[in-house]
């Protein structure tokens, strides 16, 4: 019988059926950082548990780092503490940790695709919402909570609900200036930010197919942000050769059988799915977020709609019937496990070369790990990104969240590459988020306002 990739990796996985109807399900590979650990490990050393898989679980530091100076001790007494709570707890249990020192250090959902960790067929946890950034490996990961992070260092199985799966097919050509980012808005936007309730969305199509790892992880990622509680891309040639050489990826003759083994994972043609969507690629345009979640988007062209939620116009400052093109911005950050890639660094650059940020906008780069930070470095990125006035700063979540000293100021307005635009999301209450693409972002860093990365494409940008 035709199966989907889902099918076999969750038959694959389990253990057993939990007498709630649940699947108890191993978890091929963990990864934790400091901020949903502490109490679990403080649970673990209650109840007298060891870490079950050492070996399948892998820390980071990322949430509360400080991008400016990563000096220890930092600054801000609570992160400096989280952090020694994360280097002592994967001392005590055995937990490799990919710390500032280790040169891998970086926001979790960077980190494990980057190093080979993350591979196809894998069921793949973590305590954190944008898990399903690594189903662009083809695996079927999870955002956990802290009591369940403790269930995975525990016994490394979930107790989970198998989640229904919704095809959402993208086909056709991306027109310049529009890129994965746009994608993902446009199908949240459509389907709705609890249109993925219950549901695994696996992604497909020849616009999907065309796409490199980078792109499908941008995709996969805000998954969450549309309620779905997984999402996933069929494992092919693109993700195997992603996947070759990285650290922990299989190697020489075990990486070929990997790939075979690989390859029989995609879901089957005719495999049955419980709902099937389809997106026009050519009718995409570059998007920009208006309210205050990922789904209250336009384009870049067109109007507020007149049916807009008047909470998240108050919020915003926004109208029905106003483009969001034009507003004044004061921040600019290219950045998070979104878009904080190599490619995003590449293609921000590849608009600011040669120009300034306007006067009034403050403007930030942050890379998503320290290799994406040498690499970019390596190219030298950072030089133009500085030259143009933007500030090139240490790998971490940065402005993401408020989580750190990279915050808003008060009703400040910030065009992000990020995934969440949810109120006081980087750090101020009534600061307020523009999602939109890393080059879109560029774009608006340089105008001083949201603007039309394809007019500056085809025109060239403001000198
Ligand atoms: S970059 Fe943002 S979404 Fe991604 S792991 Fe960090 S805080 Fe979470």
């Amino acid at each position: 019988m035709a199966e989907t990739l889902l099918d076999k990796v969750w038959d694959a996985h389990t253990v057993r059926t939990l007498p709630s109807g649940q699947t108890q399900l191993f978890i091929g590979l963990h990864l934790i950082h400091e901020v949903t650990t502490p109490q679990a490990f403080s649970m673990l050393k209650q109840l007298g548990l060891r870490v079950r898989m050492p070996e399948r679980t892998f820390a980071t530091l990322d949430h509360i780092i400080p991008t400016l100076s990563q000096a220890r001790p930092y600054a801000d007494p609570l992160a400096e503490e989280m952090a020694v709570h994360m280097i002592r707890n994967a001392a005590d249990f055995g937990v490799p940790l990919f710390d500032l020192d280790s040169g891998r250090q970086g926001i979790v959902h960077v980190i494990g695709p980057e190093l080979g960790l993350s591979q196809p067929g894998m069921t793949i946890a973590c305590g954190d919402s944008h898990t399903s950034t690594h189903g662009a490996l083809g695996a079927i990961a999870f955002g956990i909570g802290t009591s369940q992070v403790r269930d995975v260092l525990a016994s490394q199985c979930l107790a989970m609900a198998k989640p229904r799966l919704r095809q959402v097919r993208v086909d056709g050509v991306l027109a310049p200036g529009v890129y994965a980012k746009d994608v993902i808005l446009t199908i949240i936007r459509r389907l709705g930010v609890q249109g993925g309730n219950g549901y695994a969305y696996e992604y497909g199509g020849s616009t999907l197919d065309a796409m490199s790892i980078d792109e499908r992880m941008t995709i996969c990622n805000m998954s969450i942000e549309g309620g779905a509680r997984a999402g996933y891309v069929n494992p092919d040639n693109t993700t195997f050769e992603f996947l070759r050489g990285r650290r922990f990826a299989p190697q020489g003759p075990a990486f070929d059988r990997a790939v075979q083994w690989w390859r029989q994972l995609a879901s089957d043609s005719g495999a049955p799915y419980d709902d099937r969507v389809q997106f026009d690629a050519a009718a995409i345009e570059p998007t920009v977020t208006w309210g205050i979640n990922p789904g209250q988007s336009v384009s870049v062209s067109e109007s507020i709609p007149g049916d807009a939620d008047p909470e998240a116009l108050a919020f915003m400052g926004f109208t029905r019937g106003t483009r969001v093109q034009g507003t004044k911005i004061d921040v600019a950050f290219i950045g998070s496990c979104t878009n904080g890639r190599l490619s995003d660094l590449e293609e921000a650059a590849r608009i600011v070369r040669g120009h300034h940020v306007a006067p009034h906008v403050k403007a930030l780069v942050v890379p998503g790990s320290k290799e994406v930070a040498r690499d970019a470095e390596a190219r030298g990125l950072h030089e133009i990104f500085q030259e143009a006035g933007f500030e090139w700063r240490g790998a971490g979540c940065s402005m993401c969240l408020g989580m750190n000293t990279d915050q808003l100021v008060g009703q400040q307005v910030c065009a992000s590459s990020s995934n969440r635009n949810f109120k006081g999301r980087q750090g101020s209450p009534t600061g307020r988020t523009l999602l939109m693409s890393p080059a879109m972002v560029a774009a608006a860093a340089l105008a001083g306002e949201v603007a039309d990365v394809r007019q500056m494409l085809e025109e060239g940008v403001p000198a």
